[in-house]
Protein backbone atom coordinates (compact mmCIF):
# COMPACT_ATOMS: atom_id res chain seq x y z
CA UNK A 1 0.00 0.00 0.00
CA UNK A 2 3.00 2.38 0.71
CA UNK A 3 3.82 2.80 -2.95
CA UNK A 4 0.34 3.78 -4.23
CA UNK A 5 -0.50 7.26 -5.17
CA UNK A 6 -1.41 9.31 -1.58
CA UNK A 7 -4.54 10.44 -3.30
CA UNK A 8 -5.33 6.48 -4.06
CA UNK A 9 -4.12 6.20 -0.95
CA UNK A 10 -6.18 8.18 1.06
CA UNK A 11 -9.74 6.97 -1.28
CA UNK A 12 -8.88 3.03 -0.26
CA UNK A 13 -7.94 4.40 3.46
CA UNK A 14 -12.07 5.72 3.62
CA UNK A 15 -13.04 2.39 1.26
CA UNK A 16 -11.33 0.61 4.07
CA UNK A 17 -13.23 2.39 6.91
CA UNK A 18 -16.30 2.00 5.34
CA UNK A 19 -16.19 -1.68 4.95
CA UNK A 20 -14.58 -2.45 8.20
CA UNK A 21 -17.26 -0.09 10.18
CA UNK A 22 -20.27 -1.86 8.02
CA UNK A 23 -18.84 -5.41 8.68
CA UNK A 24 -18.64 -4.42 12.15
CA UNK A 25 -22.21 -3.13 12.65
CA UNK A 26 -23.42 -6.98 10.98
CA UNK A 27 -21.38 -9.27 12.68
CA UNK A 28 -20.07 -7.67 15.90
CA UNK A 29 -20.58 -10.43 18.89
CA UNK A 30 -23.16 -9.47 21.50
CA UNK A 31 -21.12 -8.67 24.59
CA UNK A 32 -22.89 -7.60 27.55
CA UNK A 33 -20.36 -4.19 27.62
CA UNK A 34 -21.53 -3.77 24.60
CA UNK A 35 -24.84 -2.66 25.26
CA UNK A 36 -23.96 0.21 27.92
CA UNK A 37 -22.30 3.12 27.21
CA UNK A 38 -21.44 3.27 31.35
CA UNK A 39 -17.46 4.35 31.64
CA UNK A 40 -17.40 2.68 34.42
CA UNK A 41 -18.68 -0.48 32.86
CA UNK A 42 -16.63 -0.24 30.23
CA UNK A 43 -13.63 -0.04 31.77
CA UNK A 44 -14.45 -2.81 34.11
CA UNK A 45 -14.74 -4.81 30.91
CA UNK A 46 -11.62 -3.23 29.31
CA UNK A 47 -9.78 -4.49 32.38
CA UNK A 48 -10.95 -7.88 32.64
CA UNK A 49 -9.87 -8.28 28.48
CA UNK A 50 -6.32 -6.94 29.48
CA UNK A 51 -5.90 -10.82 30.21
CA UNK A 52 -9.25 -12.72 29.89
CA UNK A 53 -10.54 -14.45 27.17
CA UNK A 54 -13.98 -13.03 26.21
CA UNK A 55 -15.91 -16.18 26.98
CA UNK A 56 -14.64 -16.28 29.93
CA UNK A 57 -14.70 -12.60 30.79
CA UNK A 58 -18.51 -12.47 30.70
CA UNK A 59 -19.05 -14.92 33.13
CA UNK A 60 -16.57 -12.35 35.78
CA UNK A 61 -18.33 -9.28 34.03
CA UNK A 62 -21.22 -10.08 35.36
CA UNK A 63 -20.41 -11.02 38.54
CA UNK A 64 -18.62 -8.08 39.63
CA UNK A 65 -20.87 -5.61 37.50
CA UNK A 66 -23.95 -7.27 40.10
CA UNK A 67 -21.39 -6.90 43.66
CA UNK A 68 -19.90 -3.51 42.53
CA UNK A 69 -22.73 -1.86 40.54
CA UNK A 70 -20.75 1.47 40.36
CA UNK A 71 -17.91 2.99 41.24
CA UNK A 72 -19.11 4.10 44.81
CA UNK A 73 -19.89 0.51 45.70
CA UNK A 74 -16.51 -0.70 44.36
CA UNK A 75 -15.06 1.88 46.54
CA UNK A 76 -17.27 1.29 49.13
CA UNK A 77 -16.11 -2.38 49.37
CA UNK A 78 -13.18 -3.50 51.46
CA UNK A 79 -9.90 -5.17 49.57
CA UNK A 80 -10.33 -8.87 50.45
CA UNK A 81 -14.24 -8.08 49.32
CA UNK A 82 -13.10 -7.13 46.00
CA UNK A 83 -10.69 -9.94 45.56
CA UNK A 84 -13.23 -12.48 46.68
CA UNK A 85 -15.63 -11.66 43.69
CA UNK A 86 -12.42 -11.48 41.22
CA UNK A 87 -11.41 -14.83 42.13
CA UNK A 88 -10.59 -17.10 39.51
CA UNK A 89 -10.18 -14.24 36.90
CA UNK A 90 -6.01 -14.05 37.47
CA UNK A 91 -3.89 -11.42 37.32
CA UNK A 92 -5.53 -10.12 40.67
CA UNK A 93 -3.40 -6.60 40.20
CA UNK A 94 -6.18 -5.21 38.22
CA UNK A 95 -8.46 -5.71 40.70
CA UNK A 96 -6.69 -4.22 43.50
CA UNK A 97 -6.10 -1.35 40.90
CA UNK A 98 -9.47 -0.93 40.11
CA UNK A 99 -10.41 -0.52 43.75
CA UNK A 100 -7.78 2.08 44.39
CA UNK A 101 -9.32 3.97 41.11
CA UNK A 102 -12.58 3.70 42.48
CA UNK A 103 -11.47 5.37 45.99
CA UNK A 104 -9.92 7.88 44.12
CA UNK A 105 -12.65 8.82 41.45
CA UNK A 106 -16.18 7.97 43.02
CA UNK A 107 -17.14 11.42 44.02
CA UNK A 108 -15.86 12.89 40.52
CA UNK A 109 -16.72 10.27 38.16
CA UNK A 110 -14.03 9.16 35.34
CA UNK A 111 -12.36 11.67 33.44
CA UNK A 112 -13.74 11.43 29.79
CA UNK A 113 -10.27 11.75 28.00
CA UNK A 114 -7.39 9.25 27.21
CA UNK A 115 -4.74 11.56 29.18
CA UNK A 116 -6.43 11.79 31.77
CA UNK A 117 -7.59 8.48 32.47
CA UNK A 118 -3.50 7.03 31.65
CA UNK A 119 -3.30 8.78 35.13
CA UNK A 120 -5.31 6.71 36.97
CA UNK A 121 -3.38 3.57 38.63
CA UNK A 122 -3.62 0.67 36.32
CA UNK A 123 -4.58 1.82 33.20
CA UNK A 124 -2.71 1.91 30.53
CA UNK A 125 -2.27 3.73 26.76
CA UNK A 126 -4.59 0.82 24.80
CA UNK A 127 -7.09 0.99 28.20
CA UNK A 128 -7.41 4.42 28.45
CA UNK A 129 -7.81 4.82 23.80
CA UNK A 130 -10.88 2.08 24.83
CA UNK A 131 -12.93 3.81 27.40
CA UNK A 132 -12.11 6.90 26.14
CA UNK A 133 -13.31 6.07 22.66
CA UNK A 134 -15.79 4.10 23.29
CA UNK A 135 -18.03 5.57 26.00
CA UNK A 136 -16.76 9.41 26.05
CA UNK A 137 -16.28 9.21 21.55
CA UNK A 138 -12.76 11.10 21.86
CA UNK A 139 -11.04 10.66 18.40
CA UNK A 140 -8.44 8.35 19.87
CA UNK A 141 -6.87 5.45 18.52
CA UNK A 142 -6.69 1.93 20.75
CA UNK A 143 -3.82 -0.42 19.75
CA UNK A 144 -3.80 -3.57 21.88
CA UNK A 145 -2.39 -6.88 20.52
CA UNK A 146 -5.39 -7.42 17.89
CA UNK A 147 -4.84 -4.29 16.34
CA UNK A 148 -1.51 -4.55 15.91
CA UNK A 149 -1.79 -7.92 14.32
CA UNK A 150 -4.33 -6.88 11.87
CA UNK A 151 -2.52 -3.25 10.96
CA UNK A 152 1.24 -4.89 10.67
CA UNK A 153 -0.63 -7.60 7.96
CA UNK A 154 -3.00 -4.78 6.16
CA UNK A 155 0.56 -3.01 5.63
CA UNK A 156 2.70 -6.22 5.67
CA UNK A 157 5.11 -5.20 8.34
CA UNK A 158 6.82 -7.61 9.78
CA UNK A 159 8.16 -6.02 12.82
CA UNK A 160 5.99 -2.92 13.09
CA UNK A 161 7.54 -0.26 15.50
CA UNK A 162 5.51 1.66 18.68
CA UNK A 163 5.71 4.63 16.84
CA UNK A 164 4.67 3.16 13.05
CA UNK A 165 1.37 1.42 14.83
CA UNK A 166 0.52 4.63 16.78
CA UNK A 167 0.63 6.73 13.76
CA UNK A 168 -0.77 4.09 11.69
CA UNK A 169 -3.52 3.63 13.93
CA UNK A 170 -4.12 7.64 14.05
CA UNK A 171 -4.56 7.84 10.79
CA UNK A 172 -6.61 4.88 9.48
CA UNK A 173 -8.77 5.89 13.21
CA UNK A 174 -12.52 7.00 12.29
CA UNK A 175 -12.73 10.49 13.78
CA UNK A 176 -17.00 10.21 13.40
CA UNK A 177 -17.51 7.07 15.37
CA UNK A 178 -14.01 6.66 16.67
CA UNK A 179 -15.00 3.81 19.48
CA UNK A 180 -16.71 1.79 16.65
CA UNK A 181 -13.90 2.03 14.77
CA UNK A 182 -11.50 0.50 17.53
CA UNK A 183 -13.77 -2.25 18.57
CA UNK A 184 -14.49 -2.88 14.61
CA UNK A 185 -10.37 -3.49 14.53
CA UNK A 186 -10.36 -5.58 17.51
CA UNK A 187 -13.09 -7.58 16.53
CA UNK A 188 -11.72 -8.64 13.22
CA UNK A 189 -8.60 -9.79 15.02
CA UNK A 190 -9.99 -11.46 17.21
CA UNK A 191 -12.96 -13.22 14.97
CA UNK A 192 -11.33 -13.21 11.58
CA UNK A 193 -7.98 -12.31 11.21
CA UNK A 194 -6.35 -14.53 14.02
CA UNK A 195 -3.14 -15.26 14.91
CA UNK A 196 -3.26 -18.86 13.60
CA UNK A 197 -5.26 -19.82 9.90
CA UNK A 198 -6.67 -16.23 9.68
CA UNK A 199 -10.13 -16.54 7.34
CA UNK A 200 -8.91 -14.10 4.57
CA UNK A 201 -11.44 -15.41 2.47
CA UNK A 202 -14.26 -14.21 4.45
CA UNK A 203 -12.58 -10.80 5.59
CA UNK A 204 -13.74 -7.37 4.59
CA UNK A 205 -10.81 -5.71 3.91
CA UNK A 206 -8.92 -8.33 2.09
CA UNK A 207 -9.43 -6.09 -1.06
CA UNK A 208 -6.87 -4.11 1.17
CA UNK A 209 -4.76 -6.31 2.37
CA UNK A 210 -0.98 -6.37 1.28
CA UNK A 211 0.14 -9.07 3.72
CA UNK A 212 -2.56 -11.92 2.91
CA UNK A 213 -1.20 -14.13 0.70
CA UNK A 214 1.55 -15.05 3.19
CA UNK A 215 -0.63 -13.59 6.76
CA UNK A 216 0.96 -15.66 9.42
CA UNK A 217 4.35 -14.32 8.54
CA UNK A 218 3.01 -11.05 9.98
CA UNK A 219 4.07 -9.95 12.22
CA UNK A 220 7.28 -11.83 13.20
CA UNK A 221 6.62 -13.67 16.63
CA UNK A 222 8.18 -11.27 20.03
CA UNK A 223 10.67 -13.15 21.84
CA UNK A 224 9.09 -14.36 24.95
CA UNK A 225 11.30 -14.71 28.04
CA UNK A 226 9.45 -16.59 30.98
CA UNK A 227 11.70 -17.92 33.70
CA UNK A 228 11.36 -21.74 35.36
CA UNK A 229 10.73 -21.39 38.82
CA UNK A 230 10.84 -24.50 41.49
CA UNK A 231 8.26 -23.71 44.48
CA UNK A 232 6.88 -25.92 47.03
CA UNK A 233 3.73 -25.74 48.50
CA UNK A 234 2.29 -27.51 52.13
CA UNK A 235 -1.26 -28.20 52.33
CA UNK A 236 -1.70 -28.41 56.01
CA UNK A 237 -5.10 -30.22 57.05
CA UNK A 238 -6.55 -28.91 59.86
CA UNK A 239 -7.31 -30.96 63.06
CA UNK A 240 -11.37 -30.03 62.54
CA UNK A 241 -11.76 -29.51 59.46
CA UNK A 242 -10.30 -27.23 56.30
CA UNK A 243 -6.83 -26.01 55.71
CA UNK A 244 -3.65 -23.49 56.79
CA UNK A 245 -4.32 -21.29 54.69
CA UNK A 246 -1.79 -17.65 54.02
CA UNK A 247 -2.09 -14.24 53.16
CA UNK A 248 -0.12 -13.67 50.74
CA UNK A 249 2.05 -10.48 49.09
CA UNK A 250 3.82 -9.60 46.55
CA UNK A 251 2.49 -8.47 43.01
CA UNK A 252 0.52 -11.25 40.96
CA UNK A 253 -0.89 -12.88 44.41
CA UNK A 254 -1.00 -9.97 47.14
CA UNK A 255 -4.02 -9.28 49.05
CA UNK A 256 -5.14 -13.29 48.22
CA UNK A 257 -5.45 -16.42 50.62
CA UNK A 258 -3.74 -19.72 50.02
CA UNK A 259 -1.68 -22.64 50.79
CA UNK A 260 2.15 -21.65 52.61
CA UNK A 261 4.52 -21.61 49.63
CA UNK A 262 7.76 -21.25 49.16
CA UNK A 263 10.44 -20.75 46.24
CA UNK A 264 14.25 -21.61 45.79
CA UNK A 265 16.96 -24.35 47.01
CA UNK A 266 15.32 -24.05 50.60
CA UNK A 267 11.50 -23.96 49.86
CA UNK A 268 10.73 -26.99 51.92
CA UNK A 269 13.12 -26.72 55.18
CA UNK A 270 12.04 -23.15 55.59
CA UNK A 271 8.20 -24.15 55.22
CA UNK A 272 8.54 -26.95 57.49
CA UNK A 273 10.44 -24.98 60.28
CA UNK A 274 7.55 -21.74 59.84
CA UNK A 275 5.03 -24.64 61.17
CA UNK A 276 7.31 -26.72 63.54
CA UNK A 277 6.88 -30.04 61.19
CA UNK A 278 9.74 -32.22 60.69
CA UNK A 279 8.34 -34.08 57.43
CA UNK A 280 5.72 -34.04 54.73
CA UNK A 281 4.47 -36.67 52.77
CA UNK A 282 4.51 -35.67 48.29
CA UNK A 283 1.19 -35.19 47.00
CA UNK A 284 1.67 -34.63 43.79
CA UNK A 285 2.79 -31.19 41.37
CA UNK A 286 1.15 -28.56 39.42
CA UNK A 287 2.20 -25.76 37.27
CA UNK A 288 1.10 -22.49 36.75
CA UNK A 289 1.99 -19.26 34.66
CA UNK A 290 2.76 -16.03 35.13
CA UNK A 291 3.48 -13.71 32.88
CA UNK A 292 7.24 -13.89 33.22
CA UNK A 293 7.74 -17.10 35.44
CA UNK A 294 6.54 -20.31 34.98
CA UNK A 295 6.23 -22.10 38.47
CA UNK A 296 6.35 -26.02 38.82
CA UNK A 297 5.17 -26.38 42.56
CA UNK A 298 5.78 -29.72 44.61
CA UNK A 299 3.49 -29.88 46.53
CA UNK A 300 3.55 -31.80 50.10
CA UNK A 301 1.24 -32.63 52.92
CA UNK A 302 1.26 -33.17 56.59
CA UNK A 303 -0.98 -33.80 59.49
CA UNK A 304 -1.85 -30.14 61.47
CA UNK A 305 -2.86 -30.02 64.88
CA UNK A 306 -4.38 -26.48 65.13
CA UNK A 307 -7.46 -24.62 63.25
CA UNK A 308 -7.91 -24.99 59.82
CA UNK A 309 -9.85 -22.58 56.98
CA UNK A 310 -12.30 -23.42 54.43
CA UNK A 311 -10.54 -22.19 50.92
CA UNK A 312 -14.12 -21.12 50.03
CA UNK A 313 -14.41 -18.38 52.42
CA UNK A 314 -11.09 -16.61 51.22
CA UNK A 315 -10.23 -15.10 48.19
CA UNK A 316 -8.00 -17.70 46.13
CA UNK A 317 -6.48 -17.51 43.39
CA UNK A 318 -6.34 -20.38 40.37
CA UNK A 319 -2.51 -21.31 41.54
CA UNK A 320 -4.14 -22.52 44.63
CA UNK A 321 -7.24 -23.98 43.27
CA UNK A 322 -5.11 -26.59 41.54
CA UNK A 323 -3.00 -26.74 44.73
CA UNK A 324 -6.60 -27.82 46.13
CA UNK A 325 -8.09 -30.00 43.45
CA UNK A 326 -4.64 -32.25 44.08
CA UNK A 327 -4.87 -32.04 47.51
CA UNK A 328 -9.30 -32.50 48.56
CA UNK A 329 -10.82 -33.05 44.67
CA UNK A 330 -14.21 -33.13 46.63
CA UNK A 331 -14.05 -29.31 47.57
CA UNK A 332 -16.56 -27.22 46.70
CA UNK A 333 -14.18 -24.23 45.74
CA UNK A 334 -13.27 -25.75 42.79
S1 LIG B 1 -7.10 -10.38 4.49
FE1 LIG B 1 -6.45 -11.91 5.95
S2 LIG B 1 -4.51 -11.12 6.77
FE2 LIG B 1 -5.52 -9.41 5.76
S3 LIG B 1 -6.67 -8.37 7.39
FE3 LIG B 1 -8.08 -9.83 6.41
S4 LIG B 1 -7.91 -11.72 7.65
FE4 LIG B 1 -6.15 -10.41 8.14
Amino acid sequence: MGRLPPMQARCDERRLRRALLSWYRANARELPWRETRDPYAILVSEVLLQQTQVEQARGYYARFMEAFPDLGALARASEEEVLHVWAGAGYYRRARNLHRLAQGVAETGLPATAAELEELPGIGPYTAAAVASIAFGEPVAAVDGNVRRVLARLFAVETPSARWLRETAERLLDRGDPGAWNQALMELGATVCTPKSPRCSACPVAWFCAGRSDAERYPSPRARTQRAVEAVALVLRGRTGGFVLEKRNGRALGGLWGFPLAEGEDALSSLLARYGLRSARVLGTVSHAFTHKRLTIHVHEAAWNGPGEDPATRPVSVLDRKILALAAPENKVL
